[in-house]
């Protein structure tokens, strides 16, 4: 349960695939079992957009699936208050790959709800998320604009009804997500990092990080990822809450990552726009890892511009400063540095914290 596999790659149907097999996904599943896979339909924008799970992702996991015997799948989500869940599903070619596989598709918001009690909590639910033998949670690792992070618990979300969105507002998000969490079991996760947005949940500023990640811990993952885009779990209530509760473990130096394709992480694309495409003003790159790179984009991204304008020097990152002396540095290849970060990638969150140190 302590573990983490992450795997770098453009192609998000054979990175996953790869990571899957990686993972032990296979011995956790038996043929006969009915699995709901919950993607993230929050609205109806391609995937491309940093907002919504890829579907080459959820075409991965559904070919796993049938090759260890299961045939009864199935693909369950409700998209925001006010946004229609079939449109999301059809923007993000998730019809295409239902009538491809004999897979279906529900829109939550026309499920039976059940009221869970748990903890101070008595949480609207869909039917569909609990009555399942097993879950299986696919949401993107993206930054929200109240809880900063959003990726496995927060998806959850999806799995109320609209009255209970709401009222989940009013009780300021953290505790009941948390408790969410403990009302509805995740069985396996599998993180859509391959381009998530750098601002808020709706899209609009997609980073590309080409990253895959899949465990059995949906907390231990989300702390592990809100390094990965610039926050510490402490930062993160419904975290906190998640582990005083016992959804799971918080990540720390225990915590074993098994890192696919190590040696071959894809190359950074300069596919940002808007505000990512303008914090480029600070980097000088070369070869930069995609993972690399979006993290740096990521923490670049809180710190304050007038601070930033103090910078004596473009932050360096990429394999072509490998050897090569410089002042400012990011990841390992820039050991050579008079200051870098170190990791390949580095984390955000570190990265944020070596900024404030030459600042
Ligand atoms: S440190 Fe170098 S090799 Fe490692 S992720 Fe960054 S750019 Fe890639």
């Amino acid at each position: 349960m302590n573990k983490i596999y992450i795997n770098y790659d453009e192609n998000a149907l054979k990175g996953t695939l790869k990571l899957l097999d990686a993972s032990p996904l296979r011995m956790l599943v038996t043929p006969g079992m009915k699995i709901s896979i919950k993607p993230n339909m929050v609205l109806a924008k391609p995937p491309s957009e940093g907002a919504t799970t890829h579907p080459e992702i959820v075409e991965g996991l559904i070919c796993y699936l049938k090759d260890c015997g299961i045939h009864n799948i199935e693909i369950i989500e409700s998209a925001w208050i006010g946004a229609d869940t079939w449109k999301s599903y059809h923007a993000c070619g998730f019809d295409r790959l239902s009538a491809k596989y004999d897979v279906p598709l529900y829109d939550l918001k026309e499920d039976r709800f059940h009221k869970i009690r748990t903890g101070k909590y008595e949480i609207e639910t869909c039917r569909k998320a609990t009555d399942t033998d097993f879950l299986i949670n696919i949401p993107v690792l993206k930054a929200h604009c109240q809880t900063l992070l959003t990726c496995n618990m927060k998806n959850l979300k999806g799995c109320i009804s609209d009255r209970e969105k709401r009222r989940f507002h009013t009780l300021g998000l953290h505790g009941p997500i948390a408790y969410l969490n403990q009302a509805i079991k995740t069985h396996f996760c599998v993180v859509d990092g391959i381009c998530g947005d750098l601002t808020f949940e709706e899209g609009g500023n997609p980073v590309t990080r080409n990253m895959l990640l899949a465990g059995q811990d949906p907390l231990l993952l989300d702390s592990y990822c809100a390094g990965l885009i610039g926050f510490r779990a402490d930062e993160i209530g419904y975290l906190q809450v998640g582990s005083d509760i016992g959804i799971g473990r918080l990540y720390d130096e225990n915590t074993e990552l098994i890192q696919l394709n190590q040696d071959h992480k894809p190359l950074t694309q300069h596919s940002e726009r808007g505000i990512a495409a303008r914090l480029r003003n600070y980097i000088q790159e070369d070869q930069a890892c995609s993972a690399c790179y979006s993290a740096l984009i990521f923490a670049l991204h809180q710190a304050d511009r007038r601070t930033l304008d103090k910078l004596s020097d473009k932050i360096d990152i990429g394999q072509g400063f490998r050897g090569k002396e410089g002042m400012f540095g990011c990841g390992s290849c820039t050991a050579g540095h008079q200051s870098y970060v170190k990791g390949c990638p580095p984390a955000a969150v570190d990265i944020i914290a070596f900024l404030q140190n030459i600042l």
